[in-house]
């Protein structure tokens, strides 16, 4: 287990790295094509998040013996339009090979280096994608540059990112929590006030009454 960690956090940190598949998304400017393969791991991010949900409600539904299951849920069909459009910019060759290697395999020519990135971002998101595991490439809770997290529940690109995040929250919870102290003390000076304002006004309606009365039974 801490084997498998210790791998996947080799694996995280070679990918932020600067020649790793991630820097060129978290590069300012973004390009055009990195912003559409952004779209298309947002893309992703929706049909599993779509499905894990259709899922479970399958699952729900389905402990009722009378209920008729359909099979294996697909999200809506838009949010595979959605990640088709965007793939189909690609065009790669399938191959084979004598052995030793690989006996098929997909390949590009990389004319580029951001042609070369984007077949091999491609390559590696469907991979992801394949394991149910798209949802792992994400942005930070602190600093919003998009890392791959080892833990389904990481939110943060790395420790001083988590540190600072939490240190900050603090912080904003800590003038937020005085802020709301003031407000109510205000609030409550408020009340008072408009409650005092609002009796003297009553006293004095009643009293004026009181003179009009006395005035029409002097009228009278
Ligand atoms: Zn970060």
């Amino acid at each position: 287990m801490r084997q498998l960690r210790q791998q996947r956090r080799q694996t995280a940190s070679a990918l932020s790295s600067p020649q790793g598949l991630l820097s060129p998304i978290n590069r300012v400017p973004r390009s055009k094509r990195a912003d559409e393969l952004l779209e298309l791991v947002h893309a992703l991010h929706d049909i599993e998040h779509e499905e894990a949900v259709l899922n479970e409600v399958e699952k729900q539904l389905s402990e009722d013996p009378n209920y008729q299951t359909a099979g294996q849920v697909r999200a809506p069909s838009r949010l595979y339009a959605r990640a088709n459009a965007i793939l189909s910019a690609f065009h790669w060759s399938p191959r084979v090979a004598p052995p030793p290697h690989e006996s098929h395999s997909f390949t590009w020519n990389a004319r580029t280096a951001e042609s070369d990135w984007q077949n091999r971002f491609v390559f590696w998101v469907l991979n992801q994608h394949a394991k149910g595991n798209a949802s792992l490439i994400r942005t930070c809770r602190n600093c919003h540059k998009w890392f791959y997290a080892i833990t389904n529940h990481q939110l943060h690109c790395s420790d001083p990112c988590r540190q600072h995040f939490h240190s900050t929250d603090k912080k904003f919870k800590e003038k937020r929590r005085l802020y709301m102290r003031r407000f109510r003390k205000e609030q409550r000076s408020r009340n008072q006030r408009q409650s005092r304002y609002s009796r003297l006004q009553i006293a004095e309606g009643e009293s004026r009454t009181s003179r009009v009365s006395k005035k029409g039974r002097q009228g009278k």
